[in-house]
């Protein structure tokens, strides 16, 4: 039986000869070895479109080029003289050069199974030749012609959203109300190392580390529960997102719910933020590195200063910091360069770490002026660590060409005590011992 045609157009449905009187200039390719069926069809179809069509007959398929003479046909009768006919290479063929037209088959013999193998390859109606009429074949080719043009209002459109999505540089995710993935495109492929068909139907949790799984989920449930049946959720998030070889990455993330006929459908939009977070680590460490001696500069001195000062007050652990200031430093600069000078300062810095402890953090806070932070480290034994650094310092020979400089230090010491609003006033209290350790003569601890 023919498939019942399809009026897509409702003012068609009212009036069908409306429907055929836009088809003026239809083009349609009759494809039929049989020249009395051939003979049979032109006339039938010439009744129905009075002029109006263009009848393109052809012997074979491999005629279909001459006839067409480089036209894109609308319609393609593709008559079969038994069910034996090459048929599927037929259609096969069809579909691959005119994938714009509709094709139906104009049979011989009442085959529901012959019928249902044309459909799924393409076809979009069996006729029999035996039972055609002007009706028939009015309503069928009308039905093609709707069929072409729903085909390009639908398929240009969603070509185009299909190449976007695509071409994002972003990957696109979207998962059902089970969170399966029903969508994975270009990006999401290179960013998690999955194909698409690999992933498609697999829940979502393939794409994060384990440990994230069960809260990112939670996080969905609430957002599927607001009110509104499409939304964009108003914040973009980073999440830790896992590629297929298990290697985790820094991703930023903003999803969107949309209500559709299967269900809720979340989709996520993925920015893969690794180089991102490198340069802004790489930048962060910059504006907190002092780039000749590679030690904390003053901002992360004040940084770290800060979350010690806490710590020691919470728990009363005694805190110290020693002031450090190079002696006579620009007689150095002066008298031997400032690249000698720059050594000089890297020298020190070096003198400095062999003494340190762990915990001990040093600073390069001016010029020629450093700060070590002693953490638990009371007063006395700030001193002990100081005169200790002053005597090793004053041991550290500075190779010049063929001299050796040596240098001293004044260090002040300084421990935060309970009364100090900030650590301001313990470096106050160092700077004012280490000032009065220079008018002392130098090369000392005060
Ligand atoms: P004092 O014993 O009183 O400290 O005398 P000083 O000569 O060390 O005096 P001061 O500490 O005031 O001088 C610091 C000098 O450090 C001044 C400047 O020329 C030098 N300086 C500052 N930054 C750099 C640097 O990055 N490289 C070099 N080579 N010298 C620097
Ligand atoms: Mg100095």
């Amino acid at each position: 039986m023919p498939a019942t045609p399809i009026c897509v157009n409702p003012q068609a449905r009212e009036n069908p000869t409306n429907t055929l009187s836009r088809t003026a200039n239809v083009k349609i390719l009759l494809i039929e070895s049989d020249q009395t069926d051939a003979a049979l069809i032109s006339a039938l179809l010439e009744k129905v479109f009075q002029g109006d069509a263009d009848i393109l007959p052809a012997g074979s398929v491999d005629e279909m080029d001459d006839a067409l003479q480089g036209a894109q046909a609308d319609v393609i009768l593709l008559g079969l003289q038994s069910s034996d006919d090459p048929w599927r290479d037929a259609l096969a063929r069809l579909t691959e050069k005119q994938p714009q037209a509709s094709v139906i088959v104009l049979a011989t013999e009442d085959n529901d199974q012959l019928a249902g193998d044309v459909f799924d390859a393409g076809a979009v109606e069996y006729l029999l030749k035996g039972q055609l009429t002007i009706g028939w074949m009015r309503r069928a080719i009308n039905y093609a012609i709707h069929r072409k043009h729903l085909f390009e209002s639908t398929r240009k459109p969603l070509k185009q959203l299909v190449g976007i999505i695509n071409l994002s540089a972003d990957a696109i995710v979207s998962i059902d109300a089970e969170h399966c993935i029903t969508l994975f495109n270009l990006a999401a492929e290179e960013m998690f190392g999955y194909t698409a068909f690999e992933v498609l139907g697999l829940p979502l949790g393939i794409l994060l580390p384990e440990q994230y799984r069960a809260i990112h989920e939670e996080h969905i449930e609430s957002f599927a529960k607001e009110a509104s049946a499409a939304r964009r959720m108003n914040e973009r998030k980073e999440l830790t997102g896992m590629r297929r070889n298990g290697e985790m990455f820094p991703a930023e993330i903003s999803i969107s719910k949309l209500l559709s006929p299967e269900g809720v459908v979340f989709t996520a939009i993925i920015r893969d933020i690794t180089d991102r977070k490198r340069v802004y680590e790489q930048m962060h460490n910059m504006a907190m590195t002092d780039p000749l001696t590679g030690i904390a500069n003053r901002r992360r001195f004040l940084d770290i200063v800060e979350l010690e000062l806490q710590r020691s007050r919470r728990y009363h652990h005694p805190l110290s910091l020693l002031l450090i200031d190079i002696d006579r430093f620009k007689d150095v600069n002066d008298t031997y360069g400032h690249a000698i000078g720059d050594q000089t300062l890297r020298s020190v810095t070096s003198a400095f770490h062999e003494l340190m402890r762990d915990n001990d953090m040093v600073a390069r806070i001016g010029g020629d002026e450093f700060v070590i932070l002693l953490p638990e480290t009371d007063e006395k034994f700030a001193r002990i660590l100081a005169q200790r650094l002053c005597d090793h310092i004053a041991k550290v020979d500075i190779p010049c060409n063929e001299e050796h400089i040596g240098i001293t230090v004044c260090i002040g010491c300084g421990m935060v005590k309970d009364e100090d609003k900030s650590i301001e006033e313990a470096l106050e209290r160092a700077d004012q011992a280490m000032l009065e350790s220079k008018r002392m003569g130098r090369n000392r601890v005060l």
